[in-house]
């Protein structure tokens, strides 16, 4: 795996075109525990059905992991973006700054990914 650290910018917001792609990968989205209850109440649902219709414990036995949808990405994706975008975890919120897998062939669908690399290239 390797890993690449971008520093946003604010101009970096036009090349973002809001597709979600990058929440239909499949692969694992981290939440720690401590976001559940909030998840819950921001979908107006119990705690406890809430992690059961969204979540699996993680291999790690620590954090939760969203469950995959019919097609293999995130369970909270839905056609208008993000269903719980304000609590989304981390590694939402750094992407692709931060967390990225380079070596993904998916990552060049990414339009703001291929920005920021172009970026890079020319420093
Ligand atoms: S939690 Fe939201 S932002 Fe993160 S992958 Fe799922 S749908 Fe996308
Ligand atoms: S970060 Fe990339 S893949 Fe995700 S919505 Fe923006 S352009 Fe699409």
């Amino acid at each position: 795996m390797t890993m690449a650290r971008f520093t946003p910018q604010s101009e970096d917001e036009q090349f973002c075109r809001g597709c979600n792609i990058c929440c239909t990968w499949a692969g694992d989205v981290l939440f720690e525990p401590r976001a559940i209850p909030v998840i819950a109440a921001y979908l107006q649902m119990d705690e406890r059905a809430c992690a059961d219709a969204f979540f699996d414990l993680h291999s790690d036995r620590w954090h939760f992991r969203a469950k995959p949808n019919a097609s293999g990405g995130c369970i909270f994706v839905t056609p208008s973006g993000c269903r719980i975008y304000p609590h989304r975890p981390r590694q939402c919120r750094s992407f692709p700054y931060e967390w990225q897998r380079r070596e993904y062939g998916c990552m060049r669908r990414c339009r703001l990914y291929q920005a920021l690399l172009r970026r890079s290239h020319l420093h």
